[in-house]
């Protein structure tokens, strides 16, 4: 029987920018693509909670979602923290990386509390960041996406970011060339993209920490076919890097 796995995609009618949904489907098919049966809990405000949750992935949003998602996320935090602090792996882009720092306070003044899973706090300018985006990064190597957000994210003392970027005006808040946030096994990120399709092995390393905390190892078990269809996968994301480097 093949091993099922857990997906949460968190809040997907509210924080779903710039086709974060697209980081779910990776994560769905490469575990398909592994041997593993992949099973997706879409969770929204008031839904229940699943019984089970391997990875959980967050997409972006505008201010105003954001204020929409923001109670019930705080019903959940305790949840949410938890299931952190046990090496859960879970991808948060944007205004979700936001709002899993301290606080948002919005650039017309309102302030969004965090659910402090990360050592980071956001404060909107009137700017905004917007653009095609190269990060380095010693684990995943070069990341590739796109950015647009008016928050500016400052790190607190102790939490890594996800990457470095080259460029002024660019990253978390323009000025300190740090890009996202990672603590344990969270990353948090302003990358969209949408990321995973073109950063393979970020996705891989959502999997395998998920899998290695349910079942002990990460084993795939791939037929020929999977093996092919996994490499075509890895080319077509070789060519989207190129186009989006370039
Ligand atoms: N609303 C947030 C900001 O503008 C997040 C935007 C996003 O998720 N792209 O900073």
């Amino acid at each position: 029987m093949e091993n099922i796995v857990d997906v949460m995609s968190l809040y997907p009618k509210d924080m779903n920018i710039y086709g974060d949904s697209g980081n779910v489907l990776v994560v769905m098919r490469r575990l398909a693509l592994y041997g593993y049966a992949p099973r997706l809990h879409a969770y929204n405000q008031g839904d229940d909670w699943p019984e089970h949750v391997d990875i959980i992935l967050g997409g972006g949003g505008q201010d105003t979602g954001q204020k929409k998602i923001i109670d019930d996320l705080f019903a959940r935090a305790n949840q949410l923290r938890d299931l952190a602090a046990g090496g859960t792996p879970m991808l948060m882009i944007c205004g979700l990386f936001q709002l899993f720092g301290e606080y948002f306070e919005t650039v017309d003044g309102a302030r969004l509390d965090g659910i402090r899973v990360l050592g980071a706090y956001t404060v909107g300018q009137e700017k905004r960041m917007i653009g095609n985006l190269v990060e380095h990064s010693d684990d995943f190597g070069d990341i590739i996406g796109y950015e647009n957000h008016s928050g500016q994210t400052f790190l607190r003392e102790g939490t890594a970011p996800l990457g470095h970027v080259d460029h002024d005006g660019t990253g978390n808040n323009g000025e300190d060339h740090t890009e996202g946030a990672r603590v344990n096994n969270v990353i948090g990120t302003y990358m969209h993209g949408s990321l995973l399709p073109k950063n393979p092995a970020i996705a891989d390393w959502l999997i395998r920490q998920a899998v290695i905390n349910r079942y002990g190892e990460f084993e795939p078990d791939q037929t020929s076919e999977q093996m092919f269809e996994m490499a075509r996968l890895d080319a077509l994301a070789e060519e989207a890097r190129k186009v989006a480097a370039a």
